[in-house]
């Protein structure tokens, strides 16, 4: 009798472990999808486009960008390098990405931007940018978020994720906080107002200060912004 209460248990095991297999293979974890936008374009658009639904203000559609002082790169080229690489690192953390740009020859507004992240039902929107001041001393990484009344329900889990990436950002790239704390919320941003999902804007560095426009186009300092912004994602992005 024993014998068989112990063959019954044993195929039991098997067939319980045969199932948590079958199970684990049939239902994979289902993948986060971020979206990122590369901010501008080869070509301005002045074109106007309301600033958020159903408001009288408009602003262009796309702005031109900052410029580096020294490496003479546009900002629109300096953001699709850094996108291009967080693609990857995101990849191959086996999170779904969704480029609005993958080059600079594009038409895409704000709105058009925010538009293709929201059908992405993106669980994060990154705008990668990189800032631009008169003052030539001006340096520093910043994290953008919305504050606007059209945004009310994304605005305190994009806060949060921004106070994240924020952190790791400085972390690994021992970058100077911009405009003091590092922090700045928006209500005054097409690309935010329009957005339906969780979304943040990281301003990389001022290419109007010398050494940081320098220091902005290495492969290694890249990185290291990418290597920032994946582990603000990997902890904070739900
Ligand atoms: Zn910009």
């Amino acid at each position: 009798m024993k014998k068989i209460i112990l063959f019954a248990s044993v195929i039991g095991m098997v067939g319980t472990i045969f199932l948590q297999s079958t199970e684990a293979i049939t239902k994979p974890e289902p993948q986060k999808t971020i979206c990122i936008d590369a901010g501008h374009q080869k070509k301005q658009n002045l074109q106007t486009e309301p600033v958020a639904p159903g408001s009288k203000v408009k602003k262009a559609k796309v702005s031109a960008g900052t410029r580096g002082v020294a490496t003479k790169k546009y900002e629109y080229e300096l953001n699709l390098e850094v996108a291009l690489q967080l693609q990857k690192a995101l990849e191959k953390k086996n999170y779904k990405v969704i480029m609005t740009r993958m080059k600079h020859d594009v038409n895409l507004s704000n709105i058009d931007r925010a538009t293709i992240c929201n059908n992405a039902k993106s669980a994060l929107s990154i705008r990668i940018h990189a800032d631009g001041s008169t003052n030539k001393n001006t340096q520093g990484l910043s994290l953008l978020y919305p504050s606007g009344t059209s945004t009310k329900s994304i605005n305190k889990v994009s806060e949060s994720i921004a106070k994240t990436l924020l952190t790791e950002s400085i972390l690994t790239t021992k970058a100077k906080k911009g405009y003091g704390d590092g922090l700045l919320p928006r209500s005054d941003l097409t690309g935010f107002n329009w957005s339906k999902t969780p979304v943040v804007l990281i301003e990389m560095g001022f290419m109007s200060n010398s050494t940081e426009d320098k220091r902005l186009s290495t492969k290694s300092y890249q990185q290291s912004i990418v290597n920032g912004l994946v582990n603000g994602i990997v902890k904070s992005v739900q």
